[in-house]
């Protein structure tokens, strides 16, 4: 087969194999080779690069869109030195995703305006850069979801849909008090991840406010067990980022309770 057959045929077998980044790079890639004697097994590593790397991206482009984030926040926009209760060796720790492998959690508490959606946000993009199924929802949308589910007779089934996600992200528990079958849903997907699936929760409100969140300390208590049992915790302080940024730092800070 001469160079031009050559060419033809690997036009139609990267087309087969949907590989088009083969396609456009095969041909440049082997100029390349032959300038620098690289081995066939070093051409053909080259060659399958090239198109790993585009599908792995594009897999986490997919599941950022997918994960639900309320906006693209990452940590090269966040400014460690106006939340100092976490440093960026702190945040570099989680980032590495050990969390993830080990099934733990991470509690980001603190203010409203502290970062916590930021940093949750900046974890959870990370996560599915890292090759994971992340899901986003605020702790009121979680309890919609499933108590739809629980009314159409689908709770069990989308509890096992909701564990094939790596990390499932609660944001703003507590802004909302919750009534009783609201809590015990919420606790049933707080306890078929325990051990199993990561979560990331942010709270306004301390550990030992939660019972007010719940309705009912023993259940709150419950929850908060499995949580923290293979926790990160972190209560970020200061004043709201929101009206630091609108030049409004004289404007009273709300005080907060911490843990
Ligand atoms: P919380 O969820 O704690 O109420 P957010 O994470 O939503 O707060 O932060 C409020 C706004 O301020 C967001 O736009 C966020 O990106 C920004 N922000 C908060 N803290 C920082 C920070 N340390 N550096 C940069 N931006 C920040
Ligand atoms: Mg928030």
């Amino acid at each position: 087969m001469g160079p031009a057959e050559a060419h033809k045929s690997l036009e139609y077998l990267t087309g087969a194999l949907k590989a088009p980044r083969i396609k456009q790079d095969a041909v440049r890639i082997a100029a390349t080779a032959r300038d620098q004697h690289w081995s066939y097994e070093e051409y053909l590593a080259a060659v399958l690069e090239r198109e790993v790397a585009a599908r792995n991206a594009s897999g986490a482009r997919l599941r950022v869109k997918a994960a639900g984030f309320p906006a693209i926040k990452t940590a090269e926009d966040f400014d460690f030195t106006a939340q100092t209760a976490i440093t960026h060796s702190d945040y570099a720790a989680m980032a590495s995703g050990r969390y993830l492998a080990e099934a733990g959690n991470i509690v980001l508490l603190g203010p409203p305006g502290t970062g916590k959606t930021h940093l949750a946000t900046a974890l959870g993009i990370t996560a599915c850069h890292q090759g994971h199924r992340v899901l986003y929802a605020t702790a009121v949308d979680w309890v919609h979801r499933l108590k739809d589910a629980h009314h159409t007779g689908r709770l069990d089934a989308e509890l096992t849909k909701l564990g094939r996600f790596r990390l499932i992200i609660i944001d703003e528990v507590g802004y909302l008090p919750f009534e009783q079958e609201a809590a015990n849903l919420f606790f049933q997907l707080i306890s078929t991840r325990y051990e199993k699936a990561s979560l990331i929760l942010t709270s306004n409100l301390p550990f030992a406010r939660w019972g007010e969140v719940f309705g009912d300390v023993t259940i709150a208590a419950a929850m908060i067990d499995r949580i923290v049992h293979h926790a990160e915790v972190h209560t970020l302080k200061g004043s709201s980022y929101r009206l630091k940024t609108l030049g409004t730092e004289s404007l009273p800070s709300t005080t907060h309770q911490t843990t």
